[in-house]
């Protein structure tokens, strides 16, 4: 099924593309452009043996980061509109995919829950977060900027491409960012904005943005939502019995600035992040003065109100023909994927607690699960050498691969959490999977049980 619709739907899209081209006078192609059919092949059958050293990232045997294939009809427009190759910095570089853009992330907008916007795709999370820091110190330029122990590493060090101050304000024990300790810290007034993480990317774990955003109000102080990889869980909030904890969710339309990866959980290629402003007029800080890019018309161009200058048309044109068909409701369309995404993980949670081999480290707030074999003794050094021996095995398994991660945490909050656990070192190596395909939901029992054979197996033998 899943092999089909690809190249279906793509070499339709591409033969529609080509009545287009072909409504214009007909010309050569260049010469130098052309390469031997003999080489083509030659190369083509060598890049196909080395692209099988990738990871299965569309089977759900792997569960490891947080990586999947974009869908086939998203790789089919991205392909169509890659013929075209539109550049989204300005209208007359890709007239079509740039309405497309604003129109898709218009939808983004409102999915949020925001009643005014200004927004633009961008190529990464971490791209679309340095933008909303760098408005963030221009509003703010004296202030620090705090995010919690648990953010993405990322902030800290855009901190120090704008040059602000930057605050980690610690968590609790389950990931989220610890509101005495950040309310300890906004009343020294040093602080000008904290990012709230939605879905922390290694538990994801979600900040309480339904505490936070009140605290800040109260100091003044501007809130930035990262939900690079939690934001598309808001459509499970709206469910009418929601399967997430919905507050922090219904809260994002109160933050200042938004990022959400669709690359992510929006079933995009790699090179689509997206931020997104909820007052307008923060657009007056990208002013530039820029006399070659902009012919055609007096609307606002996105390269005017975006950080990056060329971007890729097509990311918007496969972003807007997925939206089309799958679209952003919660009970249909993106929605009932990452309900299934979200029953995996809960599957997964519910029976490892019933089984003996595991342990959870922390319940699953969205669809990423921690966890970690019983040891005996129960020592953080045994337990990371277990952890390890089952992550190797479980990859090099000669039938039956799968393929997990691993998370280093702290030795102390595992006692904390989990009484029994001697911390003999500071930290210790525990399993993480991102069970983020919606084909998880079937495949959680498989994998458990196999999980809990490798934890039997002990001295397992290597047939390879
Ligand atoms: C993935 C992620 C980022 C970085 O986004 P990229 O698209 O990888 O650059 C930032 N914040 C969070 C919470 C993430 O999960």
């Amino acid at each position: 099924m899943k092999t089909d619709i690809n190249p279906s739907i793509a070499q339709k899209l591409l033969s529609l593309h080509h009545e287009w081209e072909s409504s214009w006078e007909g010309y050569q192609q260049d010469e130098t452009l052309a390469v031997s059919d003999g080489v083509v092949e030659h190369v083509s059958e060598e890049f196909a043996e080395r692209m099988k050293e990738n990871y299965p990232f569309f089977h759900p045997r792997y569960a490891g980061q947080m990586l999947k294939p974009a869908h086939p009809l998203a790789t089919a427009a991205y392909f169509m509109a890659m013929q075209i190759n539109p550049n989204n910095h300005a209208l007359d570089g890709g007239p079509a995919t740039a309405k497309m853009e604003i129109e898709v992330v218009g939808d983004i907008a409102r999915m949020f829950g925001l009643k005014s916007h200004l927004g633009h795709l961008t190529s990464s999370g971490t791209i679309a977060n340095l933008e909303a820091l760098w408005i963030s110190r221009s509003l703010h330029p004296s202030k620090a900027i705090a995010f919690s122990t648990f953010a993405h590493y990322t902030h800290k060090r855009m901190c120090e491409v704008i040059k602000a101050d930057s605050v980690e304000i610690p968590a609790d024990d389950s990931g989220k960012m610890d509101c005495t300790a950040l309310e300890q810290i906004l009343k020294t007034g040093k602080v000008g904005t904290v990012v709230a993480t939605v879905g922390t990317t290694s538990l994801g774990a979600v900040d309480p943005l339904d505490k936070i955003i009140p605290l800040c109000r109260q100091y003044n102080v501007r809130v930035h939502a990262d939900a690079a990889y939690g934001g598309f869980f808001t459509l499970l909030a709206r469910l009418n019995a929601p399967i997430i904890d919905p507050a922090p969710f219904l809260h994002l339309f109160e933050c200042d600035s938004i990022v959400v990866d669709p690359h992510k959980h929006g079933l995009q290629p790699y090179g689509c992040g997206c931020v997104v402003f909820s007052d307008p007029s923060v657009g007056k800080f990208y002013k530039h003065d820029s006399p070659y890019s902009y012919f055609t018309s007096k609307d606002l161009h996105l390269g005017e109100i975006s950080l990056e200058c060329s971007r890729p048309g097509a990311a918007a044109a496969a972003l807007w023909f997925t939206l089309k068909c799958i679209p952003l409701k919660s009970d249909t369309g993106l929605g009932a994927i990452l309900t299934k995404t979200r029953q995996a993980a809960l599957a997964f949670s519910k029976l490892i607690a019933s089984g003996k081999a595991f342990a959870e480290f922390v319940k699953p707030e969205l669809d990423i699960v921690t966890y970690y074999p019983e040891s005996e003794p129960p020592t953080a050094s045994f337990i990371s050498k277990a952890t390890e021996k089952i992550l190797l095995e479980a990859m090099h398994h000669p039938v039956r691969p799968l393929y997990l991660a691993l998370l280093q945490i702290n030795s102390k909050q595992l006692q904390r959490l989990h009484g029994r656990i001697e911390p003999d070192r500071e930290t210790t190596s525990i399993l993480r999977s991102v069970l983020m395909k919606p084909e998880h939901l079937a495949f959680v029992p498989t994998m458990v049980k196999e999980l809990e054979d490798l934890s039997k197996s002990g001295n397992m033998e290597r047939r390879f």
